[in-house]
């Protein structure tokens, strides 16, 4: 079969798909979280102290002592048996972006081969994954490969289901032999923990006497793409890529912007249903959806929740979403730029802090001393936004993300935080005025009188900034689609910590002196504007100025790729931030850059070596076989007199050249191996590789819109963006 005719019938299969229909559920107060074993599960199933007992540790991660975990444990399996699981696992969240798990049996044969389910305490509490395959940077030496997954209580186990099974699947933390954390989890617990003690500590010096815990909150807004999985199937770079590295644009793109929040197809709206269902089983709290700016993009937000738990759904939802888009006869793109010139994917992390005593402390409320609160956490997140931008910017960098930061439809590489006008205007007046003269002519209180009635209007939002105050949060707009939220929230909690502490120093010494709250706090609020008030920016964030006057006037770092953007993790200040806050040592961060540095370089490995593939086995053999055909029609005209034109034949044959000389090129390059250090061959990725594949692609692209259409093998940009 011709790719053309491949394509046709593709779109044929394609045209005549029917939505799949998914089996009747009931409403949702019949469905939310019933395969959760949730809190008020136990409550039903434990006794009342062992209840009690789990409901600490969930609150406080206090541990479980042996006695109980046994008892939670087969109360656990018991539930678990009585929805058909046979197996469990311990899943957890290794260094790369998406899960990792291994499956038990609850089965054990007795000495009269008698088939029983066992389940203790001790084998719920702790799993012993062989993780010799993880990535773990310099922290596991093979012969020391073990590695240990350990219950967390503090989000809820939850039943699988697949076609033909059930799997109780336990979230879990993964710790080398040695007590490293080699997952994503650990630290972010830990920069909770760290948020909260500086929290506290500032709240009590504000003068509050009851302060709960905090916990920072997470509501993570996913865009995605889908494709008909006909056309993402006969796409090699779809398939191991995740993103098209050829592809011409289609003649109508988004620019009539009539996709934007338009009906969604039917097709489309099925699988939404059918995906939601799904998520409202497993407790996740899907709220929104809606199409996006792109043809074929949409995007689910689910209601926010405390950001551990948040990070775990955030993981499960990417999940669900593949497979039910597959059942559906779609591939789901999670890929951060799938489409070349057509908007990329993002993950809008909104984020805030809080606990039951003192509510949303980012959340202006309705006295003046609520007011002091919410200024001194706010400035906290200007402070450390000021302070670790870059450790913002390298949390977020990936092969992937680097498409779409700095392009002109996406969040600038560089951060600065947006406030709106009118908390803009208020931090302005604090940081011009004279502290005692604000004070004293009540202009804190007037300045905060203005910002209560907020409006919180998304369209009145600076859609061009990356790190966004949008009422009662931030949303960090430039983490990508395909990223995992638990390093947004580390980096974000971590440099909240270390601001609140700065603050609390402060406030400590004035205090102690005598000096009034009210003078303390504005006149520490005016020396953290004066040292950060460069990174609040209003402007529009896409616009060269601001990449001119961010660095030049302001002196805020702009790093464009992965390349530029992950040595920030060793820089000295990052490291002591992590170690003073007690979320990561120096061994444990290192290796982390170890393997993200390693992902970055395998992942353009693979993508240089799959064009230069595909450009000679694909692109090259279509434009030859298109030549051959116009030169024997040129020869068979010839023969009875009539000359025709052979434009086309020189256009082809010159780009087709050109695309050869390219992929050998790109080949060679590809080759190159002794570099002196990772970050040698990042840069070489970034600075020699990617430009390679760019030049590869314009040929590519430029034979798509000049070889006849019945010789392309394959699918258009105007095919997979548009045929649903
Ligand atoms: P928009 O597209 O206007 O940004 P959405 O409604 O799509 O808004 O998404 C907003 C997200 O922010 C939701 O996931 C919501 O639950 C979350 N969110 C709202 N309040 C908070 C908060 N205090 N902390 C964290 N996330 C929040
Ligand atoms: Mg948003």
């Amino acid at each position: 079969m011709s790719g053309n005719e491949q394509r046709h019938l593709a779109i044929n299969e394609i045209t005549n798909r029917k939505p799949v229909p998914t089996d009747e559920i009931g409403p949702l107060s019949q469905i939310w979280a019933t395969d959760v074993f949730s809190l008020s599960t136990m409550e039903e199933c434990l006794s009342k102290n062992a209840f009690k007992a789990m409901k600490q540790t969930v609150k406080t991660g206090a541990p479980l002592d042996p006695a109980t975990a046994d008892i939670v444990a087969a109360a656990m399996k018991d539930w678990a048996l009585g929805k058909g699981v046979k197996f469990f696992s311990h899943i957890f969240y290794p260094l790369t972006n998406i899960t990792a798990e291994k499956h038990d049996g609850f089965i054990v044969t007795n000495s009269d081969g008698h088939a029983i389910t066992e389940f203790t305490g001790s084998v719920l509490i702790k799993g012993e994954p062989d993780g010799s395959s993880f990535p773990n940077g310099s922290l596991r030496m093979t012969n020391e490969a073990r590695g240990y997954t350990a219950w967390d209580p503090s989000s809820p186990a939850y039943v699988m289901h697949t076609a033909n099974g059930a799997t109780l699947m336990i979230p879990s933390v993964f710790v080398s032999w040695t007590g490293e954390s080699l997952d994503k989890k650990i630290p972010l617990l830990r920069s909770n923990a760290a948020m909260d003690r500086a929290a506290k500590r500032l709240l009590t010096l504000m003068g509050e006497t009851e302060v709960d815990t905090l916990n920072a909150s997470c509501g993570a807004e996913q865009e995605y793409f889908l494709v008909d999985a006909h056309f993402a199937n006969s796409r090699p770079d779809l398939l191991l890529t995740g993103r098209t590295l050829f592809g011409a644009p289609s003649p109508k793109g988004q620019e009539f912007d009539d996709h934007y929040f338009g009906a969604i197809p039917e097709r489309v709206q099925v699988f939404m249903q059918d995906f939601e269902d799904k998520l409202f089983r497993l407790g996740i709290p899907a709220k929104t959806h809606h199409n996006e700016v792109a043809p074929g993009q949409f995007e689910v937000a689910p209601y926010f929740e405390g950001a551990n738990v948040a990070a775990d759904h955030q993981q499960l939802m990417m999940t669900v979403m593949k497979s039910t888009a597959k059942a559906h006869g779609f591939m789901c793109l999670l890929h951060e730029k799938p489409f070349a010139g057509v908007n990329g994917s993002g993950k809008h992390v909104n984020w805030s802090v809080g606990n039951s005593t003192q509510g949303n402390l980012l959340d202006p409320g309705s006295s003046p001393h609520e007011n002091l609160n919410f200024l001194l956490f706010c400035g906290a997140v200007i402070r450390g936004v000021h302070l670790y931008g870059p450790l913002l910017r390298a949390v977020i960098a990936s092969a992937a993300n680097d498409h779409r930061l700095g392009a002109n439809e996406a969040p600038p590489a560089i951060l600065s935080v947006y406030l709106g006008d009118q908390l803009e205007a208020v931090f302005d007046d604090i940081r011009t005025g004279n502290p005692s003269d604000l004070a004293e002519a009540g202009v804190m209180e007037l300045g905060l009188a203005q910002i209560l009635p907020f409006t919180r209007d998304p369209g009145d939002r600076n859609r061009t900034s990356p790190f966004a105050f949008t009422g009662n949060r931030f949303e960090f707009r430039a983490v990508g689609s395909s990223n995992s939220v638990s390093g947004p929230l580390i980096a974000m909690n971590t440099m909240l910590a270390d601001s609140l502490d700065w603050i609390a120093d402060r406030l400590q010494t004035e205090l102690d002196a005598g000096v009034s709250q009210l003078h303390a706090v504005a006149s520490i609020l005016k020396e953290l504007m004066e040292l950060h008030g460069d990174v609040v920016f209003g402007g529009d964030g896409y616009s060269e100025e601001w990449h001119r006057a961010a660095v030049e006037e302001r002196g805020l770092r702009n790093l464009p790729t992965t390349a530029d953007a992950l040595p920030v993790l060793k820089e000295q200040m990052i490291v002591e931030l992590f170690e003073r806050t007690g979320v990561l040592s120096p061994a444990e961060l290192e290796s982390r850059f170890d393997v993200y540095a390693e992902q970055y370089v395998l992942s353009i490995g693979v993508e240089a070596t799959l064009a230069a593939e595909m450009a000679k086995t694909m692109v090259y053999p279509a434009a030859m076989a298109y030549l051959s055909d116009l030169g024997a029609t040129v020869s068979a005209a010839s023969l009875v007199g009539i000359e025709v034109e052979t434009l086309a034949m020189k256009v082809v044959a010159e780009e087709a050249n050109a695309l050869m000389v390219a992929a050998r090129e790109l080949e060679t390059a590809t080759a190159v191996h002794d570099f002196a250090s990772v970050e040698e061959h990042m840069r070489y990725c970034a600075d020699t590789l990617r430009p390679l594949m760019d030049r590869l692609r314009a040929h590519a692209d430029a034979l798509e819109i000049e070889v006849a259409d019945s010789y392309w093998p394959l699918p258009k940009y105007r095919e997979m963006l548009f045929v649903r």
